[in-house]
């Protein structure tokens, strides 16, 4: 067994982060672990539909990582990382701060892209966190109190974007007249066909247009402009909304000292950093060789952190760590108010009873935060027997 001087540190406490923490604390109780986030709090980002539409309160889905962590042990700091010295294995944060590490696992989440797009960063709304979301449903509800019919694109056609579509639409009824553009030619290419389906018929339902094989050039203060096989089309816009892709978040990595493949950190299937034995990387950040096309999800990143939680407690005790791999469980999408499609884990499912089970499943995801989330949804557990089937502690979404 190693002796450990100084803290695994762990920057980021999102999904990847916080599962690795969490199973690595259970499975290693003396182990000094330091959690390091730019945030108070975490944010369960599939959950933020239901936050817009109020089927759930904030806090339900943000709970605190002081609460969190100390309740299990854990030192949480919060504080902003902007430089990692590999080589004197040394951290620099926002406000000078320098800490020293003896492992480091980063997991810092992915940002929007805007893939260079004109216009994007200063003409659109985003969806990715909380800023974003509250940014986007003031603007709403401040366009609620002037003319109907306001037009609002959503760029993207994936889940995001389809989830989004959806919930405005049962949210503000007719006051927006919504629009989805998608660079290829269907809706969520990358899911699940049951799903896909499900969604196309939420979609009509709700008279949502949606526009394929358009790419978009540019968004201005007014327009919205978008290539097709027909040409160039410029289209009055009230509001556009970009979900159309994301890049990992590394601003405080410097391009020269780490291997990365498609802009996120190449890891082995140890999920070790290349030439960095004691750094790994996991979550949205995170590419590993050989499995490349692995979904960029909280389902992959959960797996990932408990997978690494595992190998270093093999690592500590000089055993040999064991390769990743992915289980897919299935994935589930919020389809409007009450309403979500599941295929997988031996299920499909849609309208209501897909949504008490989403809802359900993602309570059940990580064991200290489900404390905060059963106090204040305790009607989901009232229902808890006849959704046993889709109870699966190890299993994420
Ligand atoms: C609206 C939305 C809906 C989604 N729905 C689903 C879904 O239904 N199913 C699914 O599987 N996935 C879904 N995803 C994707 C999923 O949320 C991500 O794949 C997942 O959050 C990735 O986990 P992570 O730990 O890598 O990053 P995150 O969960 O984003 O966590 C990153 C953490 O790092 C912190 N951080 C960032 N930079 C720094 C820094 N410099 N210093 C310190 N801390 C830092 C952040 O504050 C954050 O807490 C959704 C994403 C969004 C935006």
């Amino acid at each position: 067994m190693k002796s450990i001087q100084k803290p695994i540190v762990i920057v980021g406490a999102g999904f990847a982060g916080m599962t690795f923490a969490l199973n690595l604390k259970n499975l290693n109780p003396s182990l000094p672990i330091l959690v390091v986030d730019s945030e108070s709090s975490f944010i369960f980002k599939p959950l933020m539909y239901e936050v817009l539409s109020k089927e759930i309160r904030s806090w339900e889905a943000t709970p605190k990582f002081a609460n969190i962590f100390s309740d299990v042990g854990i030192t949480f700091l919060k504080n902003c990382l902007t430089k990692v010295c590999f080589k004197e294995n040394m951290l620099e944060f926002s406000d000078e701060l320098k800490l020293s590490f003896q492992y480091l696992v980063i997991c810092t989440g992915s940002i929007p892209n805007s893939f260079s797009t004109k216009g994007v960063e200063e003409n659109c709304y985003f969806f990715n966190d909380f800023h974003d979301l509250n940014q986007l449903k003031s603007f709403l509800i401040k366009s609620q109190k002037t003319s109907f019919h306001k037009k609002l694109f959503i760029v993207g056609g994936g889940p995001s974007g389809v989830e989004l579509a959806c919930k405005i639409k049962d949210i503000f009824k007719d006051q927006f007249e919504i629009h989805i553009i998608e660079k290829s030619n269907e809706i969520l290419n990358r899911n699940k066909i049951f799903n896909r389906e499900q969604s196309e018929k939420a979609l009509e339902k709700r008279k949502i247009n949606v526009l394929l094989n358009s790419t978009v050039q540019e968004v201005s203060e007014t327009k919205i402009i978008i290539s097709n096989e027909g040409g160039i089309t410029s289209l009055d816009k009230d509001i556009v909304i970009w979900t159309a892709g994301v890049k990992p978040n590394l601003s405080y990595l410097k391009t020269d000292e780490i291997t990365k493949k498609f802009g996120r950190v190449l890891v082995n299937n140890n999920l070790q950093i290349e030439n960095h034995e004691n750094c790994f990387a996991i979550g949205d950040i995170a590419i590993i060789e050989g499995m490349e096309d692995l979904p960029i999800t909280a389902q992959v990143a959960m797996q990932e952190g408990s997978h690494l939680a595992k190998n270093l407690g093999l690592l500590i005790q000089e055993k040999d760590p064991l390769p990743f791999e992915f289980q897919d469980n299935g994935e589930m999408i919020s389809l409007g108010i009450g309403e979500a499609s599941i295929s997988g884990i031996g299920v499909t499912l849609s309208g209501k009873l897909a949504y008490e089970a989403r809802r359900l499943i993602y309570a059940s995801k990580l064991p200290n935060i489900t404390e905060s989330l059963k106090s204040a949804s305790s009607w989901i557990f009232q229902k808890k027997s006849i959704f046993r089937k889709f109870f699966k502690k190890d299993s994420s979404n």
